[in-house]
């Protein structure tokens, strides 16, 4: 085989055989394919996609490029979830600790780039270990319930190769890569099943819906097809997802949630993912039965005791879950609205790019964080707000008027009533 053959084959708007795929992964990982010649084959797919079985192939051969983590040890099905990213989603921090008193969940998660944040660097902020052993994270998962580390280098390493090429090559927006990118970390993560969190809007990959609901169906027909029951919800990514931006200031809004104080919108979409988790793994029969269940979690404080196991045994501080001063917390500056009407909009790339300048996130995968940065909004859409009235809380070691003046211009505030925008928007 040969990979100028393979090139030539995808140039010319042809199907790509298992074989053909299986030697481009194995041979650009082991480095005897070329930079060049993956671009080149890169730009043919971006240009002339590639059908469902290609997107399989694609997939599983990127999670054989590694360790297939085996989750036999821990008894029942095992559930895992993914977000595409966006601006405020602290959801793993709440929605594990409820749905992992139910079913076991083994979850490997990533740290933020660019305007979106990662789950990782959030538990940063509480001190926790997220690089367990793979014997210490299934017992963790075996005695509690549940469990979040870093995902290992030895997941899937091709995708990381070809995410680092795609990065550099204009490949990135292409939804068969993004979608065999993504899920050849789940398949190789080792659950059974697979609820994915599609965002859709300014703060999100996919900015329209046409575009998230191909990908949400190209990631589920692969996730099937491998033989995991995997479900798509489409959410909206136009508005940051509850009012904080920004790690310490997000684990406090996910532990504010667990105690039955979370902001609606972040609420409604931990319910409605958790139970899809409960059903897809059978242990519920109805989506509204698992969200009853999880709702009355966060009201007995089971979902927050479940938060403070986890957290104990990855050697965090277990007392930042009930005294916030525990969190690293920089300098704050409260702004108020220069003007009186309804939210109209709110940028969600503005501030998730706003609080990475804050110094909250990464624009490069070597920088390092400031835990305590990001933003507080007071309003979200739809609320009406008075001049003079606190808008945001900015949280820096650098805080300048330039940012200032972003997080500003990203409220869009009219005269006329607007209606709370809808969450969640469909699912597959
Ligand atoms: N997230 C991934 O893991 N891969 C992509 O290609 C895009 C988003």
């Amino acid at each position: 085989m040969d990979i100028i053959e393979i090139i030539q084959k995808k140039r010319d708007k042809n199907k790509l055989t298992k074989d053909e795929i299986d030697f481009f992964i194995s041979n650009y990982t082991n480095g005897s394919i070329k930079d060049y010649q993956a671009s080149s084959l890169l730009m043919a797919i971006f240009l002339n996609g590639m059908d469902e079985e290609e997107c399989t192939n694609l997939t599983l051969a990127m999670a054989n490029s590694g360790d297939l983590i085996d989750l036999s040890k821990i008894k029942g099905v095992k559930c895992d979830k993914h977000s595409t990213g966006g601006v405020g989603d602290k959801t793993s921090l709440a929605l594990i600790p409820l749905v992992s008193l139910f079913i076991p969940v083994a979850k490997m998660s990533g740290r933020g780039l660019s305007h979106t944040g990662g789950t990782i660097d959030k538990m940063d902020a509480m001190g926790m270990d997220t690089s367990l052993s793979m014997d210490a994270f299934i017992e963790e998962v075996n005695t509690i319930g549940g469990s979040i580390i870093g995902q290992t280098k030895k997941i899937a390493p091709a995708d990381k190769l070809l995410y680092a090429l795609r990065d550099v090559t204009g490949t990135v927006d292409s939804i068969p890569l993004i979608a065999s990118s993504i899920m050849s970390k789940k398949i190789a993560a080792g659950s059974d099943a697979i609820v994915l969190d599609v965002k859709i809007g300014s703060g999100a990959f996919m900015k329209n819906i046409q575009d998230g609901e191909t990908l949400a169906k190209t990631m589920v027909d692969i996730g099937n097809l491998a033989g995991r029951k995997t479900t798509a919800v489409l959410t909206n990514m136009e508005e940051p997802l509850g009012f904080a931006v920004g790690n310490s200031l997000e684990v406090i809004e996910a532990i504010n949630t667990l105690k039955n104080n979370g902001p609606k919108d972040f609420e409604e979409l931990v319910l409605t993912l958790g139970s899809h988790m409960l059903f897809n793994t059978n242990f519920t029969k109805s989506l509204n039965e698992g969200k009853k269940l999880l709702k009355e979690q966060i009201e007995n404080g089971n979902g927050l005791k479940q938060l403070e196991k986890i957290v104990r045994y990855q050697k965090g501080n277990e007392k930042c879950l009930y005294d916030y001063n525990n969190f690293p917390l920089s300098e704050k500056i409260e702004v108020t609205s220069t003007s009186t009407g309804y939210i109209k909009s709110i940028d969600a790339l503005m501030i998730g790019e706003s609080a990475m300048h804050l110094g909250g996130g990464r624009q490069f995968k070597e920088d390092s964080i400031d835990l305590g940065a990001g933003i507080v909004l007071n309003k979200k859409i739809g609320d009406k707000v008075d001049k003079g009235e606190l808008l945001f809380t900015m949280y820096s070691k650098k805080h300048s008027e330039k940012i200032q003046k972003d997080i500003q211009n990203a409220f869009v505030i009219t005269d006329e009533e607007v209606k709370t925008p809808k969450l969640i928007l469909e699912t597959f």
